[in-house]
């Protein structure tokens, strides 16, 4: 059966990018019949085309990381999910939690705070092939799509991940500051139903890392 959206887009302004592109069409339209004098066209639609592509990266994009945001991840996940289960490919999924990382914020301050999140963030984007998708996902937490990848091969990049996290201190004004990473992960497989159960496995995986101890990488 044929895999419909089901969520109206747009609310709130909350444009996801396929509207943007839809928007971006009706912008060029409007200026190819609007009465702007012929030699000035092409430099108003390069104007609005940088407009454009400045509005859609801030949209789909954490300020602070540079990673893509959540509201990109839904949209991600759900579409590299129907792409796997359609063309029976490989997909896995993480989950990475900073281990107490209120207290990094509490000892050293929020902006040390802020730039140990960079760090990890750069550490993530490094670990990972430009064809797999890292998401800053909440506060600490980080999501990754490894697409083409089963579960048990995605373990060895998360594994190094952590590794690498574990043994690199971060120095900030001064400070030094050891970070770990819990990490839980899910792959699909013929039982997996839906991208929400996907996302539930490495979740509940995460819950496992965290009661084992930290600083591990775990799946169901
Ligand atoms: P756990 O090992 O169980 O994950 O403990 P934790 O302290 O990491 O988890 P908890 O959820 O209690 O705290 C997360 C902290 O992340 C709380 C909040 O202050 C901090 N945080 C969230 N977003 C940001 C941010 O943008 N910048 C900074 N500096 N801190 C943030
Ligand atoms: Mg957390
Ligand atoms: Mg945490």
């Amino acid at each position: 059966m044929e895999e419909r959206r089901e969520k109206p887009l747009g609310e709130n302004f909350d444009f996801p990018p396929s509207v943007l592109d839809e928007i971006q069409k009706n912008i060029e339209e409007i200026i190819l019949n609007f009465d702007v004098p012929e030699g000035n066209k092409l430099d108003v639609i390069k104007k609005i085309n940088f407009m454009y592509s400045q509005t859609r990266y801030m949209s789909v994009t954490d300020a602070l990381t540079g990673l893509y945001n959540r509201r990109h991840f839904e949209e991600c996940l759900e579409r590299e999910f129907l792409r796997a289960k359609r063309y029976k490919n490989d997909l896995s999924f993480a989950i990475i939690d900073i281990d107490f990382f209120k207290r990094v914020n509490d000892t050293y301050g929020h902006s040390t705070g802020d730039y140990v999140l960079k760090e990890v963030a750069y550490n993530i984007l490094q670990t990972f092939r430009k064809t797999d998708m890292v998401f800053r996902y909440g506060g600490e937490e980080f999501a990754v799509i490894i697409t083409e990848t089963p579960l048990d091969k995605a373990i060895i990049p998360l594994e190094r991940l952590r590794k690498t996290i574990e043994e690199n201190v971060v120095k900030y004004n001064g400070q030094t500051i050891n970070i770990t990473i819990s990490t839980g992960i899910s792959g699909i497989n013929e039982e997996t139903e839906s991208v929400h159960q996907l996302f539930e496995n490495a979740d509940k995986a995460l819950y496992k890392a965290k009661s084992s101890g930290r600083n591990c990488v775990m799946h169901l």
